[in-house]
């Protein structure tokens, strides 16, 4: 990959996202591409897989470089939670989607190594079966009512992630109603909890643009970075 074109790509997207932290999605990446991203000074990357995201990881540290801040944002299997927590520089969890998993992470946080692990929690916006997420509100709520009753001192609620729909005829308007659920239900949680810290982890190649209007504080971006 010409570091040039990624180099503009990505200052391109920059401007274009304004606030909105850029997640740069590399899970199709080779790591000699992400290492051109890090020196070109982006640095927060985004994996859905425990075991390549180890060995991405593993790359970095082994150069010790300690600013680099790993997202993980796939399907997450309460059997890959040890191994994801031991990843060097993980910063984020943002598919934490059910009881299941928020009683796994509890269990298993002494091994996380870092100061605070953030978590979003994934709401299933488009309601279609191969998305894992809190289903409704109530769901949602009585999930961050459970976290928080465990007190955790190493885990950090942090906000809420989606996805636009894979299928929908009309993708834009169909993400555009994901998104304006996720903040939705987001203002609704700030105002019955009074957690009025949450950020919203929403959008990708194809909708970040809307996600952005929409409020979205992180992007996750993969194929209009990397190609
Ligand atoms: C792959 C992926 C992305 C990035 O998708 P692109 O279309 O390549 O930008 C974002 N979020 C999640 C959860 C993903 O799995």
């Amino acid at each position: 990959m010409d570091k040039e074109d990624l180099k503009k790509r990505l200052w391109d997207l920059k401007k274009d996202v304004g606030s909105a932290q850029v997640i740069a999605v590399s899970k199709y990446s080779p790591v000699a591409d992400i290492y051109k991203a890090y020196e070109i000074g982006q640095h927060d990357f985004g994996e859905n897989r425990v075991a390549d995201l180890e060995e991405k990881a593993q790359f970095f540290s082994q150069k010790s470089i300690v600013d680099i801040r790993w997202h993980f944002i796939g399907n997450l299997q309460t059997n890959k939670v040890r191994d994801l927590l031991r990843i060097p520089n993980l910063w984020a969890i943002h598919s934490v989607s059910s009881k299941k998993i928020i009683e796994e992470l509890i269990k298993k946080e002494h091994e996380f190594k870092g100061e605070k692990l953030k978590l979003f929690f994934q709401v299933n916006t488009s309601h279609e079966e191969e998305k894992s997420g809190f289903l409704d509100f109530d769901e949602l709520k009585e999930a961050v009512e459970f976290f928080i009753s465990y007190k955790s001192q190493r885990l950090q609620l942090y906000g809420l992630m989606t996805m636009g729909s894979i299928r929908a005829l009309d993708q834009q308007a169909a993400a555009f109603e994901s998104f304006t659920k996720l903040r939705s239900a987001r203002d609704e949680i700030q105002k019955e909890l009074g957690l009025n810290y949450l950020k919203l982890s929403m959008g990708m190649s194809a909708d970040y643009q809307l996600a952005v209007k929409e409020g979205a504080d992180y992007i996750r971006v993969g194929s209009a970075i990397f190609k």
